[in-house]
């Protein structure tokens, strides 16, 4: 299924709860802009190279959209525009003062140079410098991107208009980057998931968790879960699932994944070394996150599936059947817009200090993130208590609630 007729159909799903007519759902779904542009670049050997840079701008009723960079082979117009949704119901759950965008191109950057990533975010920003900037659209790292493709963001922006590092989130932390936004994803995915087990009476040091992505989310989940005494008994990436019935060393993993060139977990050797695949259908394990790419959960390995829960810490991984009928079979999923949450909450925790010119220690970061989440936690979970509504379903209803409200408030004429 393509991704953006899968977050139509979650969207359906709570519009429908929500009572909102079809013409006021296409208002709110449909994106307010896409800007498609060609990015040429030259590549180290001399060569041309042509892409397509992609930013979707979904809906601005609630302030400046917001929402990530994405550098992968798979991205182009309609992921980037279900992802852009995905921002604007996320921003609207945890309240913060957003509208939803987000943005790509469609390369593999492990098999480039950073010389050549370099070039390539430059010529981007060339094209759409003018459609971004901290009033209207503030990118943000996602998938392949980090804060050094952030901080060349910035520098080629600050050409055309001046200086103003609110233009971009996410960047180094020593070139006005926010204290704890690198592991903010997954910490906020850590804090969500301690505290929808303990909500549903699972122990902590009994409840086994796999983890599909060791990335920026994938490792700050493992390490806060580490921390907070559950066993990580597999984690998966590009080269494989590494499982360990009694739970894996989380430090010694990072340490390998930071020594290794690439950051990846080949050849890590206290664990059992099992195919891709066989993390989603490990037996014994009550918490599967996965941390990766999106519509790798569908109707087809479903079934496979043991955990009890799934938090969703990529952005769309459960497909709306698999989600049909994993909800069936009592399985509760915290959907993405909430779980993952986390790291745009410290987007907005950057903006912010960008424009007071202002440094916040990490300590306040923290303490305002676990704020954010666990309240945006509580309201989900009271919504889908009272309108006896999957937890996915409320979260939509209170996002799109808010949006319809921005955009009505705003006026319809
Ligand atoms: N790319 C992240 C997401 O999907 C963060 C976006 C941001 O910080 O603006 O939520």
């Amino acid at each position: 299924m393509k991704a953006f007729e899968a977050t139509r159909i979650f969207f359906d799903q709570a519009a429908d709860r929500l009572e909102i007519d079809p013409d006021l759902r296409e208002a709110l779904l449909m994106p307010q802009r896409e800007v498609q542009v060609q990015v040429t670049i030259r590549l180290d050997d001399g060569r041309l190279a042509n892409y397509i840079g992609f930013r979707v701008q979904h809906d601005h009723s609630r302030g400046p959209m917001k929402g990530g960079l994405r550098f992968h082979p798979e991205v182009d117009l309609d992921e980037t525009r279900a992802l852009a949704s995905l921002m604007t119901w996320k921003t609207a759950v945890v309240d913060l003062p957003y509208g939803g965008a987000k943005g790509g191109i469609g390369i593999d950057p492990s098999k480039m140079s950073s010389a050549e990533i370099e070039r390539l975010t430059r010529a981007f920003v060339d094209q759409i410098h003018d459609i971004v900037g901290p009033d209207t659209d503030i990118p943000a790292p996602d998938m392949g991107t980090d804060h050094q493709v952030m901080a060349w963001f910035r520098n080629q922006w600050e050409k055309y208009h001046g200086f103003h590092p609110a233009v971009i989130t996410g960047k180094p932390v020593e070139e006005y980057g926010a204290k704890g936004r690198e592991e903010a994803t997954g910490r906020g995915v850590g804090t969500l998931t301690v505290k929808l087990t303990k909500r549903l009476g699972m122990d902590a040091s009994k409840t086994r968790v796999a983890i599909q992505g060791f990335g920026n989310v994938g490792s700050h989940a493992a390490k806060f879960l580490h921390d907070a005494q559950f066993p990580i008994v597999a984690v998966s990436d590009i080269t494989g699932t590494y499982y360990n019935a009694d739970g894996l060393n989380i430090p010694e993993l990072l340490r390998h994944k930071f020594a290794h060139p690439k950051g990846l977990l080949e050849g890590f050797e206290r664990a059992e070394h099992l195919p891709l695949d066989a993390l989603l259908k490990l037996d014994h394990v009550e918490v599967l996150i996965p941390a990766a790419l999106g519509g790798v959960i569908t109707q087809k390995n479903a079934q496979d599936i043991n955990a009890k829960v799934i938090v969703e810490a990529a952005n769309g991984p459960v497909d709306p059947d698999a989600d049909a009928a994993l909800h069936d079979r009592g399985v509760t999923i915290l959907p993405d817009i909430l779980a993952n949450a986390g790291g745009v909450t410290v987007s907005y925790f950057e903006w912010v200090q960008n424009r007071q010119h202002y440094r916040w220690p990490l300590d306040r970061v923290r303490q305002e993130l676990d704020h954010t989440m666990n309240e945006a936690f509580e309201k989900v979970w009271q919504m889908a208590a009272q309108h006896e509504v999957s937890l996915r379903t409320a979260a939509y209803m209170i996002g799109i609630s808010r949006v319809r409200r921005a955009t009505e408030l705003a006026g319809l004429a």
